[in-house]
């Protein structure tokens, strides 16, 4: 198992088998929509009897229609061998197999697992975001989404503070990447009897408390400055917060998403959990705001936005999109012209060059994958009513 990195990422996009099959899977585990593991290894084998079939109707010798149409949509040259099978099938088992010996889903929340027995690859990426369920057979990973969860990363800190400690944790992509702690002892009542008056101590008390918070502040802000984060969440004791909130750098407090109750000694991963919990709200947020900007965009009739799936084939065939967003589970069959390779939600003939179309299973997917290639940025949208209204996809326009 592995986290995501750059270096990961480059080592799957450098990988060619140069004959066996490369099966990557995505799978999406996230316990808030699975509540048990059964869910998603249902839907696991769901995916994996699909790349079986395909893989088995291309096998035939190619006279079958819906096989010679999933080659081209995703091997792109040349067919399996009869060879290609076996390997197949020793994939398909041992991701099965990975997925079954359990997932921790406190940090993870999408699976990404590449395997190629043939040639020696076998690769797990555990994210903390979720992701869309997919099965590709190529001679290569498919690293498109893990392209995608590496551009929207963004950093959080977590900041804890109490009277006298303060920690801050920086977190990426789930993993910790940088820690700082601050002790500054308070004075205490013993070393003051009998010299001082009982409001002397408190009010020396009030001062060093006060100047331990504006060194926490300063604090965060070096690391603000070092190591750079998007967000931060702060924690402690509700009044001890308010008054570090008042210290901190204005930058860092226009940073703040969120402020909860932990300890400042609370274990790393109730944290990391914060930290991935900030990153799902803003996701959503953004999201919503996108959903939103689309609603306006095609009620206001400019041609700056279009919604519903044969709108949306036709602008991405003029590579006009620049955000996709699509309603988690929509799937449509649908067609893709043999000649110019245009999807469609109607066939059989195609619009822009008059060619024959072949029938597509999914349009839908076909659409998100075209529009990865093309650079867009897709939004797939978890239970938002106003996308569904809209027909379930939407495009934001380039021109
Ligand atoms: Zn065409």
């Amino acid at each position: 198992m592995a986290p995501l990195t750059r270096e990961v990422l480059r080592t799957l996009a450098d990988f060619w088998s140069g004959g066996p099959p490369v099966v990557s899977v995505y799978l999406d585990v996230d316990g808030r929509r699975h509540r048990r593991p059964l869910d998603y290894e249902a839907e696991l084998r769901r995916l994996l009897r699909h790349a079986a079939a395909r893989a088995r109707n291309d096998n035939g010798g190619g006279a079958d229609e819906r096989a010679r149409r999933w080659r081209r949509a995703h091997l792109g040259r040349g067919s399996w061998s009869r060879e290609g099978a076996a390997p197949l099938a020793k994939d398909l088992a041992r991701i099965e197999h990975q997925v079954r010996q359990g997932v921790d889903r406190s940090r993870t929340r999408g699976l990404a697992l590449f395997s190629c027995t043939g040639a020696g690859l076998w690769e797990v990426v555990e994210l903390p975001v979720p992701v869309r369920n997919q099965v590709v057979v190529d001679r290569a990973p498919h690293v498109q989404q893990l392209e995608l969860v590496l551009e929207e990363r963004e950093r959080v800190g977590v900041l804890l503070v109490d009277r006298q400690r303060a920690r801050i944790l920086v977190f990426e992509l789930g993993e910790l990447v940088d820690r700082s702690e601050l002790f500054d002892a308070l004075p205490r009542h013993e070393d003051d009897r009998g010299d001082w008056d009982r409001d002397h101590v408190a009010d020396h008390r009030a001062d060093a408390a006060h100047h331990h918070l504006r060194r926490a502040g300063q604090v965060a802000f070096q690391v603000f400055r070092g190591q750079g984060f998007e967000h931060l969440v702060l924690g402690g004791p509700e009044q001890v917060v308010s008054e570090l909130e008042r210290e901190l750098h204005s930058y860092l407090r226009d940073r703040v998403a969120a402020r909860v109750s932990l300890p400042v000694g609370a274990p790393d991963d109730e944290l990391r959990r914060a930290a991935m919990d900030v990153q799902d709200t803003v996701r959503a947020d953004r999201q919503a705001v996108q959903v939103r900007r689309l609603r306006d965009r095609v009620g206001a009739g400019n041609g700056a936005a279009v919604a519903g799936l044969g709108p949306v084939l036709g602008a991405l065939g003029e590579r006009r999109v620049h955000g996709l967003l699509v309603s988690d589970g929509y799937e449509d069959p649908g067609w893709r012209c043999a000649s110019c390779s245009q999807l469609a939600a109607r066939g059989p003939s195609c619009h822009r060059c008059g060619a024959s179309m072949d029938r597509v299973d999914d349009v839908v997917e076909a659409a998100v994958e075209e529009a990865l290639r093309q650079g867009c940025v897709v939004n797939i949208c978890v239970g938002d009513a106003d996308l569904d209204v809209l027909g379930r996809i939407g495009a934001l326009l380039r021109f």
